[in-house]
């Protein structure tokens, strides 16, 4: 059916590949790229099928689009960093590609999470009549999807939605993040904020706090409210919600960790000179610590991701949650990722093949919600990300 470029070789990266490669009537021919070329050769070697791999900094747009004309993807599938969003919006845009990433763009020196700057370009991609998919990852992406599934099919009206992330798994390290540890730690030191009554309202980072007991014997977890960007498309793609929340587990290890970083100082994302050179101090952290796509071996455990909404019903009052819960051990025998990575790179693919297969289309900007839930939720329960929903 079609090319896809794939940029960033890390744990979604190398989750991605494998996902594509096991759908070659979709993906005929991947192409994998990065900054370290010989990760996404290891990545590659790992699989039966070919996978064609290039080096290119993605911060560099000439690179970019001399990389893209020259291998001519129908769709660059971006797993590299939130940095890169813009400028690999502004290859695709200029030599004609669709587009699709897994987080919102992010300005390297300020924390700052927010749709504005790729929903800018939305009259550009419409003009050329190309797509670009944001957040295809599951949370920001499956939880969209979710929310839409539900108001679609389960509610006249959909009043209040809590997004509970929940991550029961141990990686065995004292300390490590299960994504990206730049872009973790920037998003759980940065202030919450949440949704209520037309406006989001802000307090401070991990101010509030309760005990979540999962299904099926996950367990019982701390989770604190944060912020987290599909708030922002989500209250604006359905108006009639009253309050929208996101919740994160967290262990008393993981916080207590942070804190002690927070207090000496690592976690800054300003430069600071050390011997005659300036260095940023969370991206010096980030070169000690665990590489996300290392954990897989040593993970145990399940997560468990969903989404609680209330609302009304033939006049009644209805209150339902839909989840999935995700083993990091399955995950790893499969792909050799951990859970993160994988309920990442599955929907990332899944993504993909909704524009590739044409079962999502349209010129513009997109958030995953827009789009009809109902082919990608078939997927999910089809490449490894089976769904429940239970009445509450
Ligand atoms: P990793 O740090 O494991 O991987 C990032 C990869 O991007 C690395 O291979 C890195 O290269 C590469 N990269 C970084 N900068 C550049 C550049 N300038 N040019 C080319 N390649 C570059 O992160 P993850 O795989 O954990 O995360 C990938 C993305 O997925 C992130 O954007 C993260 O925010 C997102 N994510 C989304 C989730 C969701 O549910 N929506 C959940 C988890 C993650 P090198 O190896 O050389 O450093």
């Amino acid at each position: 059916m079609g090319r896809v470029l794939i940029i960033g070789a890390g744990g979604v990266g190398q989750v991605v590949t494998h996902k594509c490669a096991q759908v070659p009537e979709v993906f005929e021919d991947i192409l994998l790229a990065s900054r370290t070329k010989s990760k996404c050769d290891a990545i590659a070697s790992a699989l039966d099928r070919k996978i064609e791999t290039a080096q290119v900094d993605a911060d560099n747009v000439s690179e970019l689009v001399t990389l893209i004309e020259s291998y001519k993807p129908d769709l660059v599938l971006h797993v590299a960093l939130p940095y890169q969003d813009l400028t690999i919006m502004e290859a695709c845009l200029q030599t004609g590609v669709n587009y699709l990433d897994t987080a919102n763009y992010e300005p390297l020196d300020t924390a700052k999470f927010e749709y504005s700057w790729q929903w800018k370009l939305n009259d550009r991609f419409k003009a050329a009549g190309l797509t670009a998919l944001l957040g295809s990852g599951f949370d920001p992406g499956v939880t969209n999807v979710f929310t839409a599934y539900l108001a679609k099919n389960d509610f006249d009206e959909i009043h209040e939605l809590d997004i509970v992330d929940v991550n029961g798994g141990d990686h065995g390290h004292p300390f490590a993040t299960n994504f990206n540890p730049e872009i973790n730690i920037r998003e759980v030191t940065a202030p919450c904020r949440h949704w209520e009554n037309g406006d989001f309202i802000e307090t401070t980072a991990m101010s509030r706090s309760q005990e979540y007991v999962c299904p099926e014997d996950v367990g019982t977890y701390t989770i604190y409210r944060m912020y987290h960007e599909e708030l922002e498309s989500l209250v604006k793609q359905f108006p009639t919600l009253q309050k929208a929340q996101f919740w994160m587990s967290f262990s008393e290890n993981y916080l207590t960790h942070l804190k002690v970083l927070q207090n000496v100082g690592m976690t800054r994302i300003d430069p600071v000179m050390y011997q005659g050179v300036e260095i940023v101090p969370l991206q010096f952290l980030k070169a000690v610590l665990p590489e996300p796509a290392s954990l897989g071996e040593t993970t145990k455990g399940r997560t468990c991701i969903g989404c609680i909404i209330s609302g009304i019903k033939d006049g009644k009052p209805l209150k339902r949650y839909i989840y999935n819960i995700c083993d990091h051990e399955e995950a790893y025998r499969e792909v050799g990722s951990q859970a993160i990575s994988y309920t990442t790179g599955v929907p990332a693919m899944i993504g993909a093949k909704m524009l590739m297969e044409g079962k999502w289309k349209g010129s513009g900007v997109f958030n995953m919600e827009q789009f009809d839930p109902e082919p990608f939720m078939q997927d999910l329960n089809r490449y490894g990300l089976p769904w429940k929903i239970v009445t509450l």
